[in-house]
C-alpha cells in the first residue's frame, strides 16, 4: 500500500483500477523504424488485433449508440482505400507503420474536411478514433476508456477537451500531476462531481493498479489493505446518506452552474434557483464540428422547459486559452489567457456567434432566459454584441420566427469590466463576477498553473476591492448583481458577500 498526498480538485471518495492516459506523448512514435517488412507485418497485427478488440467492443456494448460506434470503426479498418493508403506509405514511401498510421489520419481527416458535408466532417473523430487505436496498439497502451467497469483515470495533464473526448460515464476518479485548482477543467471535474486530486508524483501508478482516490483529504491510495478499505466503505455510505440536505428552501438566492445539460436533473432544479451560468463553450470544445442552430436550439429550450419557469443564465461560448475547439482555429499565441478568448473570438467568427444568438432568442420564448457575455474589457464591445442581437431579431422578425429578447448581462471577470461598471452596468439588465479570471488578471496569477498558488493572496483582498465597486455600480445603476466564479461556492467568504449585498451566488452542484 502506497499512500501519496496531494491537492484537493472535487471532494468525495472513488475506489477502481488506474488507467493511465499519457496525454503528451499518447499517438506519438514510440519505436525504431524496422525493415519494411517488419513494418507491413506490424501494420497487419495492429490491423487485424484491433478489429479484434472492436469485434468484442460490438458483442458487449451496452446500448445501440455504443454499438454503432464501435461498427463505424470496424468498416473504416476493412475499407480498402485505408488500407492501401496505410499499406502504399510502408511499402512504397518506406516509412514505419506508426508515420502511415499518422499521415494516414491527416489524409482521410482533411478529405472528409473538404467534401464540407456535415456528415462526413463528423467521421473525421471516428478516423482519429481508428487511428489512436492502432497507434496505441504499436505502442502498447489503452487509448479510450471502453473498458467494462469504473475506471480512476491518471494523466500527467487534462484539459476540458480531454474529459469530454474520454467521456465521462466510466470515470471515477481522477488523478493528475500537473493542473490547478481554478482551471476550466477542475471547474468542469467539480460540475461533474468526480471525485478529483491533483498528486505530484504518479509514477508509482500503473494501469491496472487498485486505487482509492479522497477527494476529501486529497489522499490517493495505491493498492490500500483491507482495513483501509472498509474505512472507504463507511466513507462512501456516509456521504450517500447525506447527499440530500434536509431543508427545502434555501435561505436566499442560490444559482448552480453546469457545463452540460446532463449535470442538472429535476430533483437539482427543485433544491436550487435556477441556473447561474451554463457554460455552453462545452457544446464547441473537444469537438470537429460547430453545434449547428437547430442542436442548440432543442439544447437551451430543453433546459428552459425543466426550469419551469426558474432562471436560466447562459453565458455565450468563451473559446480561447486552454478551451478550444478545432472548428474555431485561433492563432497559437505566447500568452492565450491574455490574447484571442471570449467575446474576443466573436469579431473573429461573427457568424458562429449569430447562430447561437438566433438560438437562444427562438429558445427564450420557452422561458426566463438570461443571456451574459465573457471576458468584457469595456462597454464598446458590449454595444457591439447588442448590436447584433437586434440584427438577429430583425432577421427572425422578418421570417415570422416566433423569439424572444433575453435579459442581458455582462460578465465582470477583468479588472477592466469591474473598474468600468458603473458605464457598463447602463448598458445591460445584470451583472455577473466571474471571480476565477477576475483573480488572474487582478493578482496576475495564471490559473492554469498550480504552481503560483502560493503566492496568491488568500484573502482575495484586492479582487473584493473590485467586486465592491462593481457591486455599488450595479446597485447604483439599479441592477442585480451576483457572482458565479468558484469563490461563491467558498463558504468561507458568505459573510462578506452578504455584506457587500451580492444579490445571489451561482454554485457547483454538489456545494449547493
Ligand atoms: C470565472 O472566470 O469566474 C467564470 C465563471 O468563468 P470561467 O471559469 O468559465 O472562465
Ligand atoms: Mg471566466
Amino acid at each position: 500500500m502506497i499512500c501519496l498526498q496531494g491537492k484537493v480538485i472535487c471532494g468525495g471518495t472513488a475506489f477502481g483500477t488506474a488507467y493511465i492516459s499519457d496525454r503528451k506523448t499518447q499517438g506519438e512514435n514510440k519505436t525504431e523504424l524496422q525493415d519494411k517488412a517488419t513494418e507491413l507485418k506490424k501494420l497487419d497485427i495492429a490491423i487485424s488485433s484491433v478489429k479484434q478488440e472492436l469485434t468484442n467492443s460490438i458483442k458487449s456494448a451496452e446500448n445501440a449508440a455504443e454499438k454503432d460506434i464501435f461498427e463505424v470503426h470496424r468498416m473504416m479498418l476493412e475499407d480498402e482505400d485505408f488500407s492501401d493508403f496505410l499499406h502504399a506509405a510502408v511499402n512504397n514511401d518506406g516509412l514505419s507503420a506508426q508515420t502511415a498510421i499518422k499521415n494516414a489520419e491527416q489524409y482521410f481527416s482533411q478529405m472528409f474536411k473538404d467534401t464540407k458535408d456535415d456528415y462526413m466532417i463528423a467521421r473525421i473523430d471516428d478516423i482519429r478514433d481508428v487511428c489512436a487505436r492502432l497507434t496505441a496498439f504499436l505502442n502498447g497502451e489503452k487509448t479510450s476508456l471502453n473498458q467494462k467497469g469504473p475506471a480512476v483515470l491518471v494523466s500527467e495533464e487534462l484539459l476540458p477537451s480531454d474529459l469530454i473526448n474520454f467521456g465521462t460515464k466510466n470515470i471515477i476518479g481522477i488523478v493528475i500531476s500537473s493542473g490547478a485548482v481554478y482551471s476550466h477543467v477542475s471547474i468542469l471535474i467539480r460540475e461533474l462531481g468526480i471525485p478529483a486530486v491533483i498528486c505530484e508524483d504518479i509514477s508509482d501508478i500503473k494501469s491496472g493498479t487498485e486505487i482509492l482516490v479522497n477527494g476529501d483529504n486529497g489522499t490517493v491510495i495505491l493498492e490500500p489493505d483491507n482495513k483501509t478499505l472498509c474505512e472507504f466503505k463507511h466513507i462512501k455510505s456516509t456521504h450517500t446518506e447525506s447527499k440530500v440536505p434536509n431543508f427545502n428552501k434555501l435561505p436566499c438566492t442560490v444559482y448552480v452552474n453546469i457545463g452540460d445539460i446532463k449535470e442538472i436533473s429535476d430533483e437539482l432544479f427543485n433544491r436550487c434557483d435556477g441556473i447561474g451560468l451554463f457554460r455552453t463553450e462545452y457544446l464547441y470544445v473537444g469537438k470537429s464540428t460547430l453545434p449547428s442552430e437547430e442542436e442548440q436550439f432543442s439544447i437551451y429550450k430543453e433546459l428552459l422547459i425543466k426550469a419551469n419557469g426558474k432562471n436560466v443564465t447562459v453565458r455565450t461560448f468563451d473559446i480561447g486559452s486552454d478551451k478550444s475547439c478545432e472548428a474555431l482555429p485561433l492563432k497559437k499565441e505566447e500568452n492565450p489567457a491574455l490574447g484571442i478568448r471570449g467575446l474576443r473570438v466573436y469579431s473573429l467568427y461573427p457568424e458562429v456567434f449569430k447562430i447561437q444568438i438566433k438560438a437562444l432568442l427562438r429558445a427564450a420564448v420557452y422561458g426566463n432566459l438570461s443571456i451574459m457575455y465573457p471576458m468584457v474589457t469595456s462597454l464598446e464591445e458590449i454595444e457591439e454584441i447588442h448590436s447584433i442581437i437586434s440584427d438577429v431579431a430583425e432577421e427572425l422578425k422578418s421570417k415570422g420566427v416566433p423569439y424572444k429578447m433575453p435579459i442581458k448581462g455582462a460578465m465582470i471577470e477583468t479588472p477592466a469590466a469591474a473598474l468600468l461598471s458603473d458605464e457598463i452596468a447602463k448598458a445591460v439588465d445584470f451583472l455577473s463576477l466571474g471571480t476565477n479570471d477576475l483573480t488572474q488578471y487582478t493578482l496576475a496569477l495564471d490559473r492554469e498553473y498550480g504552481d503560483l498558488e502560493k503566492f496568491s493572496d488568500k484573502n482575495f483582498k484586492a479582487v473584493i476591492s473590485l467586486i465592491k465597486i462593481a457591486t455599488e455600480n450595479a446597485h447604483k445603476n439599479g441592477i442585480k448583481i451576483g457572482i458565479c466564479g468558484e469563490l461563491a461556492s467558498n463558504a468561507e467568504f458568505s459573510d462578506t458577500w452578504i455584506k457587500l449585498g451580492i444579490d445571489y451566488l451561482s454554485v457547483l452542484p454538489s456545494v449547493l
